[in-house]
């Protein structure tokens, strides 16, 4: 074998799938043959580093842990750190599996009003290697292999698909990590372009049963803008076009998230017209009761509410599921990641005109100031 070759980045197999690590590696002279998907495949199963290779892990920062629930941060340089959740999953015969929740940015750009790393501003994209080395963390530093991965951490993943697509490959690679396309999901909070171009990748062989997930949250356009920005820009109109023409698995598999905030878009009313803008896709709508933020003007919803707001949307013919609450109490659930400190460097005004006052355990909109009285 030649002398490896220093001139040469040396591949990362965490941000390559085996092929293309492969190539790279020979191309470095530090392997021949099958040594490069040989290497490759004993550092995902076996946590075992290829010679001459300095993948991109980095140091397992704060472990938190809620019942079976675990938060776990990466440090990555310049002071910043990934946030990942490993949710446990309880299967009917009592096996328990776990989902990977992984940050595709640090902080984000997107401004939901309910979301704690919305008041972090987008700090950094992460690059591929980085988001798989969620997963590398999680199976080899603190020994779970997960057995979903769902892009629901820090970030809009549609803001980095030049990273997020790449990182769906490595992770869906059959001689490294091996999760089939139909255990990894990416939620989006609904960008036309971001949900073609996953499309795009849903057509290819291997990868037609990846999962869309759509932060819906709002029955109309008022409410929607008020609590996401993001929909001035995407209207509710061409969210549903978007997601009429998602090329994945019949479209009864999309999922479409909404998140029950207290006073603002949890009444019976809401309701009905979340159904009837649903009508037209037949997808799954996945009831999140809110999970506070710091600082929040919502407090979480009422049980009573929860139940109230997803029978209606059954009555209506709607398939609905009502997603538990898991990590509430480590800023591990929905909605609650984001490092306070970094949040605190970066604030981001909270000036929209909804506003609420707290009453016990439940938000009342206040009417001078809001549209969305309950
Ligand atoms: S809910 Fe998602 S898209 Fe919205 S601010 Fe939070 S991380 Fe970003």
């Amino acid at each position: 074998m030649s002398p490896p070759n220093r001139d040469i980045q040396t591949p990362d197999p965490l941000g390559l799938t085996a092929d293309a690590f492969a190539l790279a590696s020979a191309h470095a002279g530090l392997t021949r043959g099958r040594g490069g998907i040989e290497s490759y495949r004993r550092f995902h199963r076996e946590g075992v580093v290829p010679r001459g290779t300095s993948p991109a892990m980095h140091e397992l920062g704060r472990q938190e842990v809620e019942g079976e629930t675990t938060k776990f941060t990466l440090s990555l340089p310049g002071g910043v750190e990934t946030e990942s959740v490993l949710i446990p999953m309880r299967k009917r015969d009592g096996t328990v599996t776990r989902t990977l929740c992984v940050s595709s940015q640090i902080g984000c750009a997107m401004g939901c009003r309910f979301c704690e790393t919305a008041q972090m501003g987008l700090v950094r994209q992460l690059p591929t290697a980085d988001i798989v080395a969620q997963w590398h963390a999680a199976a080899h530093q603190i020994g779970i292999r997960p057995k979903n991965i769902v892009f629901m951490g820090m970030g809009e993943p549609t803001d980095n698909l030049d990273a997020v697509i790449p990182a769906i490959r490595v992770l869906a690679d059959h001689d490294g990590p091996a999760i089939a396309a139909s255990n990894i999901s990416v939620s989006t909070v609904g960008n036309p372009d971001g949900i073609r171009r996953l499309g795009e990748l849903a057509v290819e062989p291997g990868f037609h049963r990846l999962n869309l997930a759509v932060s819906l949250n709002a029955p109309n356009d008022a409410i929607r803008a008020e609590i996401m920005p993001v929909d001035r820009a995407w209207p509710m109109d061409d969210l549903m076009n978007a997601m009429l023409g998602w090329a994945g698995r019949p479209k009864s598999a999309i999922c479409v998230e909404y998140v029950l905030i207290p006073g603002v878009n949890d009444g019976v009313q809401h309701c009905d017209e979340v159904c009837d803008y649903l009508r037209p896709l037949r997808c799954s709508l996945n009831v999140i009761p809110y999970n506070p933020r710091r600082d929040s003007p919502w407090p979480a919803p009422t049980e009573s509410s929860v139940t109230t707001f997803t029978e209606r949307a059954i009555a209506n013919g709607q398939f609905t599921k009502r997603r538990g609450t898991k990590g509430r109490d480590v800023m591990a659930a929905c909605g609650q990641l984001g490092n306070p400190e970094i949040r605190n460097r970066r604030r981001v005004p909270d000036n929209s005109p909804i506003a609420v006052t707290i009453q016990g355990d439940r938000g009342i909109a206040d009417p001078d100031r809001t549209s969305t009285s309950p």
